[in-house]
């Protein structure tokens, strides 16, 4: 295993011009990265600066098994040398990416500031996947930030973005987090760390923008046809005109943004800040800043703390990812149709469609909650009035269902109100007229309904554990039950409960 590698002990030449950092010979990584064969207004090459005492303290051994690097881990020094970015492993040209976005309303130009692409990693089965270092440096795009990233906010996206892969919600996956052994200065000095992220890209809806508003001609019909061919290959059809082709590329990008959002309301996350360069056209739930979990159901809920006017409250997710869908539908214009109106009108009938998916999505997910298989007219009010009561009697969100799931086997929910009681009753009977077969509510209800989800006061208690003490045991206990959040287990009891104080206000801070 040791061998995996061979230290190249000096830049070797004609890799790149401009090549800094040593190379060592990694078998485990096979980058081929396509990104760089778009036009060169949509990147900039770019290295990771190298760090002072780097320390890998935490590998996700899971996810290098599902990416074929499982033996990455094996070589501890060339492991954390490459996930800090201070060596490049042979065959990684890293780049940093362009685009734009709406921040809270207002089109900036962005890119990756304090990101870099080492490339994309072709998996044994086939799989491509960008693996790119968050925190890794200044780049051209870094504007006045440092571009580098503090351990608590580095943690916390691999804490989350792995709770949402074990949800079975699609997330970019967290592979390591490097401590870099230096300090980063935000309002007091923090302890600096590197994460590797993994995704199925990085193209989010502000790298549409970035294309449109660059205005140069064929940079963002390349783009689309580049996302389309990785994203959307079913729509690589040479008998389709190209106006259908991206008319369904809208439509597709659009269908799985609703079902992504829906998923987020079913577990009752709230991403925080949804800015349009942090939507992802893969459909992946990409950048965790801000981002908690609903303890006590409140459909106005916000916890980032920059977020004062409630734009990404809870409730208001599924609205604010179809405005950043008009504007992804805006960068399309030009693709969709040569006459502008025809073109408007095409990308409004797409739009239209999320709120039907959305709710679909939703109200399926919904009833499987409550174990219903089939729909009813009736379904829409028993839903709603379920969560305006557990709203009115400050419920657990998630604990609402568990409790609902074991009423079916025993009848003890007790601390219910005298309206609770009657919305089980009618509950009840619904769930009697379904004449399902044995078990199949208590199954369905089982796969819909999380015991664990990363509840703010354990992430926090872990992230201050490793932080302030040094000890990253808790985050990795948390990590690993979250891999199986459908699953009861006597022994984690203590990751099933709300807080003590379920009602004590709980603010996040963006996560630089
Ligand atoms: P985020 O809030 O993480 O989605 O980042 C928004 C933009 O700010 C992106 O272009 C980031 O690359 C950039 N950014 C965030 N933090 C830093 C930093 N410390 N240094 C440079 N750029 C940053
Ligand atoms: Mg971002």
């Amino acid at each position: 295993m040791l061998m995996a590698y061979a230290v190249a002990t000096s830049a070797i030449p004609g890799i790149l011009p401009s090549c800094r950092l040593p190379r060592v010979k990694c078998r485990m990584l096979n980058f081929d990265t396509t990104f760089k064969q778009l036009p060169k207004q949509l990147f900039e090459f770019a290295q990771p600066v190298r760090v002072a005492h780097p320390r890998c303290i935490i590998f996700n051994t899971a996810l290098a098994a599902e990416l074929g690097v499982s033996e990455l881990g094996a070589d501890g020094s060339h492991l954390t040398a490459l996930l800090s970015g201070n060596v490049l492993a042979l065959g990684s040209e890293p780049l940093a990416q362009a685009y734009a976005g709406h921040q809270f309303g207002h089109f900036t130009m962005l890119g990756d500031g304090r990101a870099i692409l080492l490339g994309e990693h072709v998996t044994p089965s086939g799989m491509r996947v960008d693996v790119q270092l968050k925190g890794a440096g200044q780049t051209p795009f870094s504007r006045r930030g440092d571009g580098r990233a503090a351990l608590g906010p580095m943690l916390r996206e691999y804490i989350i973005s792995e709770a949402m892969h074990g949800l079975g919600i699609p997330s970019t996956r967290s592979l390591a987090v490097v401590a870099t052994g230096e300090r980063v200065q935000r309002e007091v000095p923090l302890n600096g760390a590197i994460l590797t992220r993994v995704a199925a890209s990085h193209i989010r809806v502000g790298t549409f923008e970035y294309a449109a508003a660059i205005e140069e001609p064929g940079v963002l019909q390349a783009l689309a046809d580049y996302t389309i061919k990785r994203h959307y290959p079913l729509l690589w059809n040479e008998k389709m005109s190209s106006s259908d082709r991206y008319s369904q590329f809208l439509s597709a990008v659009i269908d799985r943004q609703a079902r992504l959002i829906a998923k987020w309301m079913l577990v009752g996350f709230v991403h925080g800040v949804m800015n349009t360069d942090n939507m992802a056209i893969s459909g992946e739930t990409i950048d965790y800043g801000p981002c908690a979990f609903l303890d006590t159901y409140r459909a106005g809920t916000v916890f980032s703390s920059i977020d004062t006017h409630g734009r990404y409250s809870y409730e208001n997710q599924p609205t604010i990812a179809q405005w950043n869908l008009a504007r992804f539908a805006e960068t399309l214009l030009p693709l969709l149709h040569s006459v502008p109106d025809e073109a408007v009108s095409i990308a409004n009938s797409a739009l239209q469609q999320f709120s039907t998916t959305y709710t679909e999505a939703w109200s399926s997910g919904m009833r499987a909650k409550l174990g219903l298989n089939t729909a009813r007219p009736d379904d829409p009010p028993l839903i709603q009035g379920l969560l305006s009561l557990i709203e009115r009697n400050n419920r657990d969100f998630t604990q609402t269902f568990i409790a609902l799931q074991r009423s079916q086997v025993s009848p003890e929910i007790n601390q219910d109100t005298r309206e609770e009681q009657a919305w089980i009753t009618r509950w009840k009977e619904r769930v009697a007229s379904e004449q399902s077969v044995d078990g199949s509510v208590e199954r369905l209800m089982a796969s819909a309904n999380p015991h664990i989800i990363p509840r703010n006061h354990l992430v926090e208690e872990a992230l201050s554990a490793a932080v302030e003490d040094g000890s990253l045991k808790e985050v990795e206990r948390l990590v690993d039950v979250l891999r199986s959040p459908f699953v009861n287990k006597e022994e984690d009891q203590r990751y099933h409960l709300p807080p003590c104080e379920p009602d004590a206000p709980y603010r996040t801070f963006c996560g630089t």
